[in-house]
């Protein structure tokens, strides 16, 4: 017991490092930080924005270039209202709360109940985790909110801050922000931000399907902002109450749905491996509890310092969300089949990732603290962030060696050769070990350095941030030997493979 938690401790310390190291270095900051922040929601800063901007165009190339089938879309956050009602969000997008009446304190019913499963779990006590999971499983699928507080009453869970269990009883809270549209208040009607961004593809299906002459199966791809007034907005920007989907929806004929479902949990498997998440670290979860629009639903989870979490769902959403809307809407959502001669409504598989939370991941996993001996014999004391070329707020960094005797003139020719191929900067204050420490910082995965020896053969050194290790190189070589570590293209082709 007492080791697991000395193991806890050393996590939370982990990701408090990791937090700081975000915040210090221009990654990711509180929202209206000057006001003491607003609870679950963040900025990204000068180098967040690269880097999420950087992740969202991988994604958006995995899917729209990789796939002659797949095209993309960018639909409004508003929506009209009914489409939430078909959608079911109105009547039950909606998540347990339990409040603790000597603390105050907020939490989901069913999220204080899996942490006791999971600590059953930890202590090998799994006839109890089991039953227990089944217990929550039944309240969640009844929607038994009674049955709920019973559960934390005899499971005698008691709040993390009073340490009492005196209770309020299990109320659902509707996630959905909502506001007025319209200037004059009678007139207003309730709209919705909205919740996911899958809903604008949807209504959109048979727009894109008809302008795009596509056949399926065929996909639609969105990245965009979603808002749930989450009821615990925690863990840094794994749980925000504004964020960012990268959604894909693929529409598929009735009865290949699962075969569809099968081939999209690989290649999403892939696609974080490719960007560099440790296999390791990455694992699938299949739902046992099903929504009551899916057939069949896989969570691919990622080991944060705080164990592993969701980072994307993929869900084989049968025809309820087209059926829905020919429901409400009065409009036909069928497509006409030419192979086959028939007319369906179409079935989905959906792939969903959190932009944010995956940022989240690649953070923790890039997070490195390179301690030890090195080869000559000195205590090693670094920090580097072992991000993907591709992904690096910054590709390549480069410096003259001094400031002065042509090195900085030449060292300037050098970015320009480079600035427009690959993001680049120049930087001539500072010492060169202290700007290499800068750059292992921010993830820079290659520095260079022009010294006198430049001036003479026109070569330089590179310098690997994992590795430290330098390498001389011509520079009429250089654009080809960073195309060889920087490439989008074979990046590209490795997920079709
Ligand atoms: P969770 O169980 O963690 O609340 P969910 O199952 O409700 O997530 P989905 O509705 O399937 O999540 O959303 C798809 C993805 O969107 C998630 O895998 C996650 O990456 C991201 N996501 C969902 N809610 C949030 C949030 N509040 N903050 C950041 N990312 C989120």
């Amino acid at each position: 017991m007492a080791k697991e938690k000395n193991n806890q401790n050393t996590e939370n310390q982990l990701f408090a490092k990791i937090i700081a190291h975000a915040k210090e270095y221009g990654f990711v900051f509180p929202s209206s930080e000057i006001y003491d922040g607003l609870q679950g929601v963040y900025d990204y800063g000068q180098n967040g924005v690269e880097l999420k901007n950087n992740l969202k165009q991988l994604w958006w190339k995995a899917m729209t270039q990789c796939h002659e089938n797949i095209v993309g879309i960018d639909a409004a956050i508003f929506m009209h209202p009914t489409t939430w009602k078909a959608s079911g969000h109105v009547d039950s997008f909606s998540d347990p709360m339990i409040d603790n009446k000597d603390s105050k304190k907020r939490y989901r019913a069913d999220n204080l109940i899996e942490e006791r499963i999971e600590q059953y779990k930890q202590n090998q006590q799994l006839d109890k985790a089991y039953a227990l999971e089944a217990k929550l499983n039944q309240c969640l699928n009844n929607n038994d909110l009674d049955g709920l507080k019973q559960i934390i009453i005899e499971e005698n869970i008691v709040c993390a801050i009073s340490g009492t269990a005196n209770w309020t009883d299990v109320r659902q809270f509707n996630l959905m922000f909502s506001t007025e549209a319209g200037a004059v208040a009678e007139e207003a009607s309730t709209i919705y931000l909205r919740p996911e961004t899958a809903q604008g593809i949807f209504v959109n299906f048979l727009n894109v399907q008809k302008t795009s002459r596509q056949r399926i199966p065929f996909g639609i791809a969105q990245i965009g902002k979603a808002f749930r007034n989450e009821i615990v907005a925690r863990q840094f920007i794994f749980r925000m109450r504004e964020f960012e989907q990268m959604e894909m929806q693929f529409f598929v004929r009735p009865t290949t749905e699962l075969e569809w479902y099968e081939k999209w949990k690989t290649l999403r498997l892939k696609f974080h491996q490719a960007i560099g998440l440790k296999p390791e670290k990455l694992r699938y979860k299949v739902h046992e509890k099903l929504a009551h629009y899916a057939n069949a639903a896989v969570d691919i989870e990622y080991e944060f310092p705080f164990g592993f979490k969701e980072i994307e769902g993929i869900h084989s959403r049968t025809n309820f969300d087209l059926s829905r809307h020919q429901e409400f809407a009065k409009k036909k959502m069928e497509y006409y089949d030419e192979e086959t001669k028939e007319r369906y409504i179409p079935y989905v598989v959906e792939t969903s990732v959190g932009a944010d939370r995956l940022f989240l991941a690649i953070l923790c996993n890039a997070y490195t603290e390179d301690t030890g001996i090195d080869a000559e014999g000195k205590e090693k004391n670094r920090v580097y962030l072992d991000l993907h070329p591709l992904l690096a707020p910054i590709q390549v960094a480069v410096f003259p060696l001094l400031r002065k005797e042509g090195l900085p003139e030449k060292a300037r020719q050098v970015f320009e050769l480079l600035r427009y191929d690959f993001r680049t900067i120049y930087e001539e204050r500072g010492t060169i070990g202290k700007n290499y420490t800068r750059q292992d910082l921010i993830g820079t995965p290659f520095c260079l350095c022009i010294d006198h020896q430049t001036l003479q053969d026109d070569t330089l050194t590179i310098r690997y941030r994992n590795t430290t290790e330098q390498i001389r190189v011509p520079i009429a070589e250089l654009k080809a030997t960073l195309y060889k570590e920087i490439n989008l293209a074979q990046f590209l082709q490795q997920l079709n493979q």
